[in-house]
């Protein structure tokens, strides 16, 4: 019997979780395949419960639903739950559906790789507060950054973000707008500054005023589609440390595979397998 991952949101546009774990599988000599399931939301209830059937390891999500998926698992891991959100599902051998969440970790490995350094007393700056910003800001807060300021277009989501993790780690979060003086000065001081808005993918722009920040800081933009934003172009111009958000993309990915398969260490067969999908500029958001 061939097992199945399936990936579940709307709309599907991208190829590269399918290129990983299909490429991943073939290298672990794994009889499974990972299949894009464009689902509406009146379908998704009926999906997941079908991934209880044992041709499923489990499955993959994202937008928009990472929290409607949550509520619809039988167990969720605490780093999904303190989060508020999963983006993969793994069905256990007693046909048990657990929902976790590999973006923080992902964020993780990736800006620690980016920084040269670990988020240990870190000051960070984080645009957006977006399901992505959740998972940046709880894994830099839960890996003891000293201060995160989070600056978003709409300040109530912001707001709603730093309360929600005033108490993850012993660092202070904060919310303002993007253009907020209070954003300014945070940058002057920071030794991170991550994009975890959509600007640079969808809308054209930039949410970080490079200019301000410290030149011992790294740039982080999630955005993956396109390889260079205007952002991370701005950053290196001015001899900053800047990376996008593939390593994420890859390390996530790595960690959700050996949650359905066991095995680990599958991140350099992911890495080659996706690298072309990343450097081609004909790949839209
Ligand atoms: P989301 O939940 O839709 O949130 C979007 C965020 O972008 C919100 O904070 C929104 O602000 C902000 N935004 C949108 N348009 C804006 C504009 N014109 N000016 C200023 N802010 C704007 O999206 P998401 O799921 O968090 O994803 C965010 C990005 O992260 C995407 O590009 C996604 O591809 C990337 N991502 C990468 C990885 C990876 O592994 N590398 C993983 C997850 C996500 P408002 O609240 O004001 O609307």
């Amino acid at each position: 019997m061939t097992r199945r991952v399936g990936l579940i949101g709307k709309p599907l546009r991208r190829r590269h979780s399918q290129v990983m774990h299909d490429a991943a599988f073939d290298a672990a000599g794994i009889d499974a395949r990972y299949v894009l399931l464009e689902l509406d939301p009146d379908e998704v209830e009926a999906s997941v419960a079908a991934a209880r059937g044992e041709e499923w390891l489990g499955l993959g999500v994202t937008a928009p639903y990472k929290r409607m998926i949550a509520g619809l698992c039988d167990e969720i891991a605490p780093e999904a739950a303190a989060i508020g959100a999963v983006n993969n599902v793994a069905r256990t051998t007693e046909g048990r559906l657990v929902g976790f969440n590999t973006d923080a970790l992902g964020f993780r490995a990736g800006v620690e790789f980016a920084m040269e350094r670990t988020l240990t007393d870190a000051s960070v700056v984080v645009a957006g507060a977006g399901g992505a910003a959740h998972a940046v800001v709880f894994a830099c807060l839960d890996a003891g950054a000293s201060r995160v300021t989070i600056g978003n277009r709409t300040l109530e989501s912001a707001a709603a973000l730093a309360a929600r993790f005033a108490d993850v780690g012993p660092g202070a979060v904060s919310a303002v707008t993007l253009d907020d003086p209070v954003f300014g000065a945070a940058l002057r001081t920071a030794d991170l500054a991550v994009n975890a808005t959509t600007v640079g993918m969808v809308d054209q722009g930039m949410t970080i005023d490079v200019a301000g920040l410290p030149a011992s800081a790294t740039v982080f933009d999630l955005v993956y589609v396109p390889p260079e934003t205007a952002l991370l172009r701005a950053a290196r111009e001015r001899g900053l440390r800047a990376a996008n958000g593939s390593e994420m993309l890859i390390a996530q990915a790595a960690a959700a595979f050996e949650r359905w398969t066991g095995l680990a260490g599958m991140a350099d067969v992911m890495r080659a397998a996706v690298a072309p999908l990343l450097a081609d500029p004909n790949v839209r958001a």
